[in-house]
């Protein structure tokens, strides 16, 4: 497809249908309306986990710097180790870690040498201390006790070489980046500037925790799913509360997220029945779509442009928002926010525990445990009822079971594809 310049064209095309939207295609829709940041800041290393690169980082030096021992032993010539018998050596010196020997290894000569410390001129091999003993200042080698040259030998620059490009532009900062930026000797670093995101939760029924509830009212919890997702991706936020269904509200409170953010996220109010008015005023103030999904949960969503700024309208029942943000928001946001090459979640392939009831139609995302059996192969399950606004469902899950579309119940014993929701990084 050619890139639609407006939302409006989009919704012109043949094979689209609003009213059965499949989850792939969504999700390609939304992507080719993403312009990520350019702004750039320069912030000190510590400061730039989670964020993104803004500009590649070439090495300002080799890593190591000098080529140093693998192994706490003795620095040898390789020639002098003979494979059928023990080798005697004369022990001239000794290397520590940040404090290099001063001598020579010459023919018959070997230098006590511990892991890190530079390699002294003359030894081209390391043998590890297991493998040697001392005697009144002989070094006596077992025999074969090194199988080749160079062997327990770190050579300078194998991990980065000087002027090499390490981290290209688009990279997202993990705690392994930070350590290498600072194997560099990098302390201030380029990044893109923070995505500023406002949100806020639609619903005349909801409260915000710290205050007392009447009949009939329920505390806003969506927007604490959201913030916190949104922490995890080091956005800046803007938390707007709670807008009542009233459309001079709803309509002042769009207007002003959008002046200020980058992103809008709405909760509630998208649903049939209450996205009437939601839709008219929108309509007023930018572009937007609505979409019913061929998902559950999450059926309808909401995507579009409010002023400049990009616009997702979740649905309002609590697990149907966490799933819509994990599979459309979150990597739209890693978009925005310049990383580069951003991969949908990965998909693993593990064996159903349970058999799982399913109407063939939709993608399902039920909420599942994945754990070790007795044999140490992984199974999943599921968290039990999978209602959309059961967010305790969520709180046990570690991962989704996404069901495609087109199948229907499926077996214990069968293959199901997961999504985790841990990661290590
Ligand atoms: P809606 O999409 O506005 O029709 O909301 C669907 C369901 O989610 C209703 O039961 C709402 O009460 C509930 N809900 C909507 N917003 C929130 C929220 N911020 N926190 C908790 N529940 C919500
Ligand atoms: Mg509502």
């Amino acid at each position: 497809m050619n890139q639609p310049s407006s939302l409006r064209e989009l919704s012109c095309a043949d094979d689209y249908d609003p009213n059965s939207m499949p989850v792939d295609k969504a999700r390609a829709l939304i992507r080719q309306f993403l312009a990520p940041v350019r702004a750039i800041e320069r912030v000190h290393v510590r400061q730039a986990l989670g964020r993104v690169l803004g500009a590649d980082v070439i090495s300002p030096l080799d890593v190591p710097g000098h080529d140093n021992s693998a192994m706490d032993g003795y620095a040898v010539r390789f020639a002098d180790i003979a494979t059928d018998r023990e080798t005697t050596l004369d022990r001239i010196g000794e290397s520590f870690a940040g404090k290099p020997a001063k001598v020579r290894v010459g023919a018959g000569q070997a230098v006590r040498i511990f892991t890190g410390a530079v390699m002294p001129q003359g030894a081209d091999t390391v043998v590890m201390q297991e493998r040697a003993r001392e005697d009144d200042g002989r070094v006596l080698v077992a025999p074969g006790a090194v199988s080749k040259a160079g062997q327990n030998r770190r050579f300078a620059g194998e991990d980065l070489k000087q002027g090499q490009a390490v981290f290209a532009a688009g990279q997202r900062i993990r705690p392994a980046e930070l350590g290498m930026l600072a194997s560099l000797g990098v302390n201030e670093v380029s990044v893109y500037r923070r995505l500023r995101v406002a949100f806020f939760s639609t619903g005349d029924e909801l409260r915000s925790i710290g205050t007392p509830l009447a009949a009939g009212e329920i505390y806003d919890s969506n927007r604490y799913t959201i913030y916190g997702m949104l922490a995890r991706l080091d956005c800046e936020m803007l938390d707007m509360g709670v807008v009542p269904d009233v459309p001079d509200e709803l309509e002042r409170a769009f207007a002003a997220a959008a002046a200020t953010a980058d992103v809008v996220i709405t909760s509630g109010g998208v649903s049939v029945g209450e996205a009437d008015f939601v839709k008219q005023l929108l309509d007023k103030l930018g572009e937007v779509l609505f979409w019913k999904i061929a998902m559950k949960p999450g059926r309808p969503l909401a995507y579009g442009r409010i002023g400049d700024a990009h616009f997702f309208g979740l649905p309002g029942n609590p697990v149907s928002v966490m799933v819509t943000f994990y599979e459309f928001v979150r990597d739209a946001l890693r978009v925005l926010q310049g990383e580069r090459d951003v991969a949908p979640l990965p998909m693993l392939k593990v064996t159903l525990g349970a058999p799982i009831r399913k109407m063939p139609g939709r993608t399902e995302f039920q909420r599942g445990i994945l754990s070790p059996g007795s044999d140490g192969r992984w199974s999943v399950r599921t968290t039990g009822d999978q209602g959309s606004g059961i967010l305790s469902s969520m709180s046990r899950a570690n991962c989704f079971i996404v069901l495609p579309a087109d199948c229907g119940n499926v077996d214990a014993g069968a293959e199901v594809e997961v999504q985790l929701l841990e990661g290590l990084v």
